[in-house]
């Protein structure tokens, strides 16, 4: 199929804005990018679709780089006996006993909602972590049937090993990763996987160890790491080591592992992590929602580690995600210039980009010819003048501070989102059923 986006404001996603271009797709890529008197003079076979652009900014679809898309049926719930004093008590009271109420029907439920927000938010590639130890096997694969081919967007999934359930949860999770891995050679395009772990101090030698005995050569590990300052101090009490160094004697730190949060680690830590060219995440809202630390964003980008922006499952806004990421470092180092434009860039348009390269394999993450036609279409008047060089500002204190409103969405060049509307999607009955089954999970949960 062949589709014309036309007389949009693009921004390729770097250095380049045009005004009332147009951006012709072909077989899910991106054939050429036209300014308008190019545009003007194209001439074109009657059977392309088009897109009409008037009034919209066309974006490279956002990536989100870790995110839990079965919290999306945690939307205000009220647990009782709920007073958390630690990170390990947020996840005890609140956390575990959500993914533990959770089942097959919840699952597909949370991750439908939560795909299709994401699409509102103009994500196209989400990058999952999930756990449900009482529903293991089969739910990576009832994501992905929800996630990639029922919404349409493209997702890597995981299953969060742990030991926190005794040794046959622990054993279900590693096969699941093992079967969700091995399905995926040649499979669904949108769809691809890690291997999960949850994190060190939940994960004993002898887990970790079959672990990398499982790990595919061309898998990383995708795993929370010193979220709460527990994870070291459980690190060092118990194994004598770091958390970075007991992962990398494991053999998990690759160049396609994701490492989530690495708010507590030190300075040795960060030099392993950028000797082995593993990937780091930072997700400053849930940080900061569970009050366990800020990030050393400069530390990381310094030491040219490819640092990306998740949102942890706090929602799929990835644009109020990067707006809290420069409010935090700003706020912390009591510095306005901390986390400057080009910080911000490198985060979610540059490293999410290289993180989907590594572990999708595709190229993704700019409107330019050749690159994969994952595109946001998003509803923007500017009181101000936009150019590629205050595009940032645009995004933050327009788009993030008000509202992202995305008229159309598409993803491999097929759209998602059409004049605000899914495609193929009944959103009404979808959140009807999303509703009746956060009723039942609370219950259990409770
Ligand atoms: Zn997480």
């Amino acid at each position: 199929m062949k589709l014309l986006v036309e007389k949009a404001t693009i921004w390729n996603g770097s250095d380049q804005l045009i005004d009332r271009g147009s951006i012709l797709i072909d077989g899910g890529r991106i054939q050429e990018v036209f300014n308008q008197a190019e545009a003007a003079n194209l001439e074109l076979p009657p059977n392309v679709e088009r897109i009409d652009g008037t009034g919209k900014l066309a974006i490279p679809g956002l990536i989100n780089a870790h995110t839990h898309l079965y919290s999306s049926l945690a939307r205000g719930m009220i647990l009782p006996n709920y007073e958390p004093h630690s990170f390990t008590q947020i996840l005890q009271q609140l956390w575990w006993r959500l993914d533990k109420a959770l089942d097959l029907e919840s699952i597909r439920a949370s991750g439908t909602v939560g795909a299709m927000e994401a699409a509102r938010c103009g994500v196209t590639t989400l990058i999952d972590h999930h756990a449900s130890p009482h529903a293991v096997p089969g739910s990576l694969a009832a994501l992905r049937d929800v996630v990639c081919d029922q919404v349409g967007l493209r997702a890597a999934f995981c299953y969060e090993v742990s030991d926190r359930d005794g040794p046959e949860i622990c054993k279900q999770g590693i096969a699941e990763n093992k079967s969700f891995l091995s399905e995926q050679v040649g499979d669904n395009r949108l769809a691809t996987g890690l291997f999960g772990l949850h994190a060190a101090f939940t994960l004993s030698d002898e887990t970790l160890s079959h672990v990398a005995e499982s790990l595919p050569s061309d898998s990383g590990v995708h795993i929370h790491v010193a979220e709460g300052p527990e994870d070291e101090q459980i690190s060092l009490e118990r194994y004598k080591v770091r958390i970075v160094e007991r992962l990398r004697r494991f053999g998990l730190l690759k160049q396609t592992s994701i490492l989530a949060h690495c708010l507590h680690i030190d300075e040795q830590e960060k030099n392993l992590i950028a000797d082995s060219n593993a990937i780091v995440v930072h997700n400053p809202r849930s940080n900061m929602n569970n009050a366990v630390g800020s990030f050393d964003l400069a530390g990381f980008l310094d030491r040219e580690i490819v640092v990306g922006l998740g949102t942890d499952g706090v929602g799929e806004n990835m644009l109020s995600e990067l707006f809290t990421a420069s409010l935090l470092q700003k706020h912390v180092r009591q510095d306005p210039l901390a986390a400057g434009f080009p910080s911000l860039h490198a985060l979610l348009f540059d490293n999410n980009q290289e993180i989907t390269r590594r572990v999708f394999g595709v190229k993704l993450g700019r409107i330019a010819a050749g690159f994969t036609a994952d595109i946001a279409l998003v509803k923007y008047t500017s009181p101000t003048p936009i150019t590629a060089s205050n595009i940032l500002g645009h995004l933050l204190f327009g788009l993030a501070v008000h509202a992202i409103r995305v008229s159309d969405l598409l993803v491999a060049g097929q759209p998602i989102l059409k004049d605000g509307q899914f495609v193929d999607l009944d959103e009404e009955k979808i959140y009807a059923h999303a509703q009746e089954e956060a009723t039942k999970l609370w219950q259990r949960a409770a």
